[in-house]
């Protein structure tokens, strides 16, 4: 058959093969093409290989070189809090200053400023703000977004971030897999009332569920924050109602979020910084994936999670990015594997594993996204780099050149492509 695109001279062509999720030592296995060719038809990868790609080639289609490049799938990016207003630079100025956080919370910071923010903006306003930022992910190679709610944290506003979410979603090139986070913080109205909270937030997921605002359901299990029982309350109704559940587990200590997530079969357990070695074994008897977020420990100045460990326990693991304003404010999702390399230690076939197939299978799209392989969507990146582990060591820049979703180039040397 003829296609309508092949991307043929190759460098590298990096992609895994294994079905997910990917565990343990078999994140290691990966193919490594050399001189490859890509066909495309119709947005779908119809063909690839070692060689040129030749009997795809006919009067009509469009050949492209990529001597000198790195073809990877499309980055999956399995962790953000993409919809939100405002920044919070005041707050990193005061902290390098050397102001605790629990007062820079009471001079009206943290993440309820925030939320104060969010409230306060309109549609519009959510829109234009993360539709900037999936640009700026795009460009650095990512194609498919999970993007949270939770900085509402009442029933209008919650319900104003996932319509932002649904918007965004087919109206430029990245896809959106929305979440629901009523639970990431206990707003101020509910201080002394945290059942009745909770009791809300049970309550908005039958409405969520039936607009279908949200594919899963996200809380954050952590002392100050939703206690364990509180989280598998939330986390039990969303299962009946159909929804898949994830958890923000054990970042800052170890509550057993992450032994909760295997128990309950969540697509995710979150951060993962102060996980017990007792809640890693629950982690690789089940097919929950570890979600690990290297640019937040980066950011705060906190340890790492122990990704070694995990992947040595036979863990499947994923890095994401947990773009938000005040613990990671960044969108480079290059940087996020770059850690993951650098501070994660883990292997160039690993960080791949981890930022592609591992996140499009607990993101429920591994039938469609995450890696290369014919009758899958032609999401690619093609980095401006000699080989796959060079874009690990070349730090803090972009080298995605040119970015492909459903087989239309959507970013050409860097630069957004004009509709
Ligand atoms: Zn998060």
């Amino acid at each position: 058959m003829k296609a309508g695109l092949v991307v043929h001279h190759i460098g590298e062509l990096w992609t895994t093969h294994r079905r997910p999720p990917v565990k343990g030592s078999r994140m290691n296995d990966v193919t490594v093409l050399r001189d490859a060719f890509l066909a495309v038809s119709d947005g779908v990868i119809v063909g690839f290989g070692s060689g040129t790609g030749e009997d795809f080639v006919g009067p009509a289609t469009i050949v492209r070189d990529a001597r000198g490049m790195v073809m990877t799938p499309g980055l999956v990016d399995g962790h953000t809090h993409l919809v939100h207003a405002g920044s919070r630079e005041h707050e990193f100025s005061l902290k390098l200053q050397g102001v605790p956080y629990l007062d820079i919370l009471k001079r009206g910071g943290g993440i309820l400023s925030t939320v104060a923010n969010t409230r306060a903006a309109s549609f519009d306003d959510l829109y234009d703000q993360a539709r900037k930022s999936l640009g700026r992910m795009l460009s650095f190679g990512v194609t498919t977004v999970e993007a949270k709610s939770g900085y509402g944290l009442d029933q209008k506003n919650e319900r104003k971030i996932l319509e932002v979410v649904r918007a965004l979603d087919g109206s430029q090139p990245v896809s959106l897999i929305p979440t629901y986070m009523g639970a990431h913080a206990v707003p101020s109205e509910y201080a002394f009332d945290r059942d009745g909270y909770v009791a809300s937030v049970l309550a908005d997921l039958e409405t969520i569920r039936r607009d279908g605002l949200a594919e899963s359901v996200d809380v954050f299990c952590e002392a100050g924050v939703f206690t364990l029982a509180e989280t598998k309350r939330i986390l039990l109704r969303a299962k009946e109602l159909g929804l898949a559940v994830r958890v923000h587990a054990d970042e800052i200590v170890s509550t057993g979020g992450a032994g909760l997530a295997a128990e309950l079969g969540c697509a995710s357990a979150d951060h993962l910084m102060a996980i017990s070695d007792r809640d890693i074994l629950a982690l690789a008897g089940s097919d929950t994936v570890a979600n690990l977020l290297p640019g937040t420990s980066f950011y705060l100045g906190h340890d790492y999670a122990p990704a070694r460990k995990l992947i040595q326990a036979n863990v499947a693991v994923a890095v994401a990015s947990d773009y938000n304003p005040g613990s990671c404010p960044s969108e480079n999702f290059q940087f996020t594997m770059q850690l993951a390399a650098n501070r994660l230690k883990m292997t160039p076939s690993e960080v791949l594993t981890a930022a592609t197939i591992n996140p499009a299978f607990h993101l429920g799209r591994a039938d469609r996204i995450g890696s290369i392989g014919v009758g899958k969507d032609a999401d690619f990146v093609l980095f401006d780099a000699p080989n796959f582990e060079y874009v690990l060591y070349h730090f803090g820049v972009n080298l995605a050149a040119d970015v492909y979703k459903k087989g239309r180039r959507v970013i050409a040397d860097g630069r957004p492509v004009k509709e």
